[in-house]
Parts: C-alpha cells; sequence; structure tokens
C-alpha cells in the first residue's frame, strides 16, 4: 500500500487537496493538530472512496521534535507523496509583531518544514515516483510589506525547494513548490485575527481552496518544479525562478 502524506489536512488548501488525492485513488496520512477536522475529514473520504485507507496523525509542528516524531511514526508507511502544506502567516509590520507569533511561525513553516522534507528525502531520493510538494506562497517571491516575516518564511521555502530539486535533479524523487496567491481559506482570518474576512469586498481576487487543490493535482502531475499563481491570477507551471550556483 502507497500513501501520501499532507500536513494541514484539517482545512483550506490541505484539505481540499485531501479530497483530491483521495479523488486520484490515493491512500493518505493527515497530519494537523485539530483531530475532529481531521475524523470527519476521514469519514467523508471513507463515504465517497470506500477502499482507500485514511490515517490521521495529531502533531503540532510548532515544536520541531514533533516533526521527528511524526516522520519516524511513519516509518512502516510506504510514502510516495509527501506534501508539506501546513503553515501560517502574519499581517503586522515587524516592529508591532508579537514575537511569541514570530516563532511559531519560523518554527511551523521553516524548521519543521526543513525537518520533514530532509528526512524524506533522505529515505526516498532514489523511490520511482516520489514526490515532496512543499507549499509556499507568491509571497515567496515578493515580499509583501506588512507581511514581511511571513514572505520572507516562503522564500525560504521556496530557495530551499528549488535548491533542493535541483540537488536531487539526477535522483528518482521530483522536488516541487506550489506557490498560491490568495485564497480562501482559514489562512487570512488566523493572520488579520478577525473572524470572517470578507473576500470579495477586501481583495481583487483570489481562488478557492478546491480550486488551489486542484492546482497542486495539476503540479503534481506535470514534470514542472513550480506552480505559481500569478499577478492576473493565472496558474503558471515553470521549471525554476530562483538563480542556482553550481559546482562551488
Ligand atoms: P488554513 O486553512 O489556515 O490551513 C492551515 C493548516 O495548517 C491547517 O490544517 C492547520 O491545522 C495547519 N497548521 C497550522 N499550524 C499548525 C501546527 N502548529 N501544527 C500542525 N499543523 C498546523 O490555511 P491554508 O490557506 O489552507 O494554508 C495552507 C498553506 O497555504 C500554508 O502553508 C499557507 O502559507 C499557504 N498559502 C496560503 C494562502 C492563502 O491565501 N490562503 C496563500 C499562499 C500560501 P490545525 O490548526 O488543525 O493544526
Amino acid at each position: 500500500m502507497k500513501y501520501t502524506v499532507i500536513t494541514g489536512a484539517s482545512s483550506g488548501i490541505g484539505y481540499e487537496s485531501a479530497l483530491a488525492f483521495a479523488k486520484k485513488g490515493k491512500n493518505l496520512i493527515l497530519v494537523a493538530r485539530r483531530k475532529d477536522r481531521l475524523e470527519s475529514l476521514k469519514s467523508l473520504i471513507n463515504e465517497l472512496y470506500k477502499d482507500l485507507d485514511v490515517v490521521l496523525t495529531v502533531s503540532d509542528l510548532s515544536n520541531p521534535k514533533q516533526a521527528y516524531d511524526l516522520y519516524n511514526s511513519l516509518k512502516s508507511y510506504e510514502i510516495e507523496t509527501w506534501i508539506n502544506n501546513a503553515g501560517l502567516g502574519d499581517s503586522s509590520q515587524v516592529i508591532q509583531e508579537n514575537l511569541d507569533k514570530i516563532e511559531n511561525i519560523l518554527k511551523v513553516n521553516i524548521e519543521s518544514l526543513t525537518i520533514l522534507s530532509t528526512l524524506y528525502a533522505k529515505d526516498y531520493a532514489d523511490y520511482e515516483g516520489a514526490q515532496l510538494i512543499n507549499v509556499s506562497s507568491a509571497m515567496g517571491y515578493m515580499v509583501a510589506l506588512g507581511s514581511v516575516v511571513y514572505s520572507a518564511t516562503k522564500y525560504y521555502v521556496s530557495a530551499f525547494t528549488e535548491g533542493l530539486a535541483n540537488e536531487l535533479i539526477n535522483n528518482k524523487i521530483s522536488v516541487k513548490v506550489l506557490a498560491p496567491a490568495v485564497t480562501e481559506t482559514e489562512f487570512i482570518n488566523k493572520s488579520l485575527n478577525v473572524t470572517e474576512f470578507d473576500y470579495k469586498a477586501g481583495v481583487s481576487n483570489y481562488h478557492s481552496a478546491k480550486e488551489m487543490a486542484e492546482f497542486m493535482i495539476t503540479l503534481y502531475e506535470s514534470d514542472k518544479v513550480i506552480g505559481i499563481v500569478n499577478e492576473k491570477y493565472e496558474f503558471n507551471l515553470l521549471d525554476g525562478i530562483y538563480p542556482i550556483l553550481r559546482g562551488l
């Protein structure tokens, strides 16, 4: 049995991606902190696709030790795809930022993502069909004032993932970056600390989480490294964006 791991599957892009991979017949290992949300998603998938196995794992990735524990707890599974989607944002000027929030963002968006990517790539570099997909952001290629910490974490995700993709270019694994722009999920509510952000009034364009999950599948099925939403809200597949320095 082969599995697809999705972190941050309890809501938004991760939730819809779990449904999209289930539709493609993939057994799933779903990770987040909110177990009740994961359980409802598992029930829905079991109803829709009776033959699939769905494994739930509760993990708090703001504690990087739990990233190691998560990976080690899954050692007995054959994992054909690993998607690091869990992430959180901020929406304030750096000098007004709460340092506890900054630490959480760094730990989830950078530290745990790096630990999980590295452990997976070490084990699956030469596994036929293996894929590692890291969810960055259009803000991983453009610094957003008012969300500088978040942008910088996503620059890290993009640079790390593009670099890893190039280091492993002659191995069997494919390493990819999904870079969404504004997508209707819980993300902006949590970033702005509001109960319900009004997308129609608040932004000129956005995607639904379901559309983003479809882009995730398009990237998964392509041989490109990057799937990015551009300023016109079009989804583009690219070989790479960051300059790569070889042979030091
Ligand atoms: P979301 O609805 O808030 O989902 C975030 C997911 O991450 C949830 O499942 C959450 O689960 C999980 N998560 C957060 N903190 C965690 C922690 N400490 N440990 C484990 N899991 C944690 O937001 P989303 O938009 O789907 O975000 C998914 C990814 O897309 C993120 O990496 C985000 O940066 C990226 N992105 C989003 C947008 C956008 O506009 N929505 C744009 C560009 C990029 P629990 O709370 O249950 O743990």
